[in-house]
């Protein structure tokens, strides 16, 4: 089976995330694509909002499209929260599939990945969602700097560069402002009915 792997904190997830997911499935065939939601990546400050909150947010979300899945996986009790210890755990679970991690280009180039070589080795595929970059330039250089057998693995994917992101919710939310059709509405109802991310906001993006 053709699978997506999409990783991030979804804090809280939004529509951009699930356009990107979508089109990056539909472009490249893809059977089902998997959330990977993170306790917390190590170069950036923890999440605003719970482990809990954060699932119950995605599973709502995803819960319209059958071709979307989560996997708790990096989530767990000893997860260390680097995508070069997830990886081949997620390998593991899908020996015979083809695996295709998806990421914005911001993730690219603007985190720290540890041992990259580990993660693309345990994949099929990597590709690259262009987002509004502070410095396109970079994700240039990247993709230059990878060796020939690393750079074949590589897509960028066709599509238009969203402006949305988390912060952006949360800098709505933190200032009282509307959230609509930036998240999907029961995560909006969600986020109501919780009150979460009333107090300041604290951007990584
Ligand atoms: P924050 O604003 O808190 O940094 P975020 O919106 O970037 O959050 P994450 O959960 O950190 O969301 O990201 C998960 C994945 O989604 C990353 O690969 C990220 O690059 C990607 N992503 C998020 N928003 C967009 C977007 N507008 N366009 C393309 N990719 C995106």
């Amino acid at each position: 089976m053709k699978i997506g792997l999409f990783g991030g904190t979804f804090d809280p997830v939004h529509n951009a995330h699930l356009f990107v997911a979508e089109a990056a499935r539909v472009e490249l065939g893809l059977e089902r694509m998997i959330f990977l939601p993170t306790r917390g990546a190590h170069y950036r400050t923890p999440p605003v909002a719970n482990v809990e909150d954060r699932l119950s947010m995605l599973r709502l979300a995803l819960a319209a499209n059958p071709a979307f899945a989560l996997d708790e996986a990096d989530l767990a009790g000893d997860a260390t929260g680097y995508t070069a210890d997830l990886m081949p755990r997620v390998r593991a679970r899908h020996p015979h599939d083809r695996l295709t991690f998806v990421v914005g280009g911001d993730s690219l180039v603007d985190s720290p990945w540890q041992r990259f070589d580990t993660v693309l080795a345990n994949l099929d595929c990597f590709a690259i969602a262009p987002r509004a970059q502070r410095e396109p330039q970079r994700l240039d250089d990247f993709l230059a700097g990878l060796s020939e057998a690393e750079a074949e693995k590589f897509v960028v994917l066709d599509l238009p560069a969203l402006n949305g992101s988390a912060t952006l919710v949360r800098t709505q939310l933190a200032r009282g402002g509307s959230i609509r059709y930036l998240v999907p509405d029961a995560v909006e109802r969600y986020i109501a009915r919780r009150r979460l991310y009333a107090g300041p906001v604290h951007a990584d993006a």
